[in-house]
């Protein structure tokens, strides 16, 4: 099938192009350096437009205005400066990478949406003063510098934005893509990250449960766990990668991986240890959020330590570079 198409396109692209002004021609693979630059142009995030599901309402706006709202929603504005650029950055790559992908299933309609759990959390510049009380003024000058002083640049693997996800702590490493979710990206690899219980409040975290508590919650997932006896049986073959983060466990029986035990049971992040009294367990949490990309307040830490927003990018997406974007 592969080989029909590429037959048609030999067939097609010459008799296309005999047509065609030479300097209009798509970039291709097979055109020189120099001929793909004079095809293509640098997207500014003034001329960018996007549609944006905000609380649930079509809006339209420039890519500057919504990567304002989403810093001003993913980063605390207390952060470094170069550490809001590297998220403005970050949040951009991601938006440029999910609409080169097709965009989301969840809304063919819009761009971009304001559930974290699809796209990115976003705060219009009334909401965040409100919270941001006597400091929003300062605040505010910040999060547009980070969007202004990086218009157009993202990440970039191969020329392309990457899958530049983020969260807000690591427990000592970033983790692998792969063993979170299911793909392998050669740029979401396992890096060490500067952020302790010292910069990041609530580093450590516990959750706890009792017996029955427990038992609810996982039987209502998993309707097949056997979960009897004393809670010390209930937990078995514990793999956990060189920094503590569960990849999967064995529930009453049941295989889960740290990811999910995570979401079922709200805990901050699937780096957890077990532990039980006669009528609990116990979660003990280190870090918060996925662990993959770049941690935010590493990125923080590391810009403390006098890194650009460039070396924080590049440090947490292994073999990248920070480039315009051109289309
Ligand atoms: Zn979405």
């Amino acid at each position: 099938m592969l080989t029909v198409v590429l037959m048609g396109l030999l067939f097609f692209l010459p008799w296309l192009w005999a047509d065609s002004p030479e300097e209009e021609a798509p970039a291709l693979p097979g055109q020189t350096e120099k001929e793909e630059a004079e095809a293509s142009s640098t997207v500014y995030d003034s001329a960018k437009m996007l549609k944006v599901l905000i609380d649930g309402e079509l809006t339209e706006m420039d890519m500057e205005t919504y990567l304002q709202g989403v810093v001003r929603a993913e980063m605390p504005a207390s952060f470094e400066e170069e550490a809001l650029k590297a998220q403005a950055v970050a949040a951009r790559t991601y938006t440029l990478y999910k609409m080169e992908g097709g965009g989301s299933a969840n809304h063919p309609e819009a761009d971009a949406c304001d559930d974290i759990n699809c796209c990115k959390a976003y705060k219009s510049a009334e909401e965040a003063a409100a919270s941001w009380g006597v400091s929003s003024a300062v605040y505010e000058a910040k999060i547009r510098q980070a969007v202004a002083e990086t218009d157009g640049e993202v990440v970039l693997y191969e020329g392309h934005p990457v899958l530049a996800v983020f969260h807000s702590s690591s427990a000592g490493a970033t983790r692998n893509v792969e063993d979170v979710w299911q793909q392998s990206l050669p740029y979401l690899r396992s890096v060490a990250s500067p952020e302790g219980a010292d910069a990041v409040p609530n580093y450590y975290s516990k959750a706890s449960f009792t017996l029955t508590e427990f038992k609810e919650i996982f039987i209502a997932q998993y309707p097949t766990a056997s979960l009897s006896g004393t809670p010390s049986n209930w937990f078995s073959n514990i793999h956990q990668d060189v920094n503590g983060a569960v990849e999967s466990l064995q529930v009453g029986g049941i295989t889960v991986t740290g990811g999910e035990m995570r979401s079922l049971l709200g805990l901050r992040s699937a780096n957890f240890t077990i532990s039980f009294t006669d009528d609990t367990v116990e979660f003990s949490v280190t870090g918060y959020g996925h662990g993959v990309g770049m941690s935010q307040y590493g990125a923080n830490v590391m810009a403390q330590e006098g890194k650009t927003y460039k070396e924080i990018l590049t440090y947490y997406y292994t073999g990248t570079t920070v480039g315009l974007y051109e289309e």
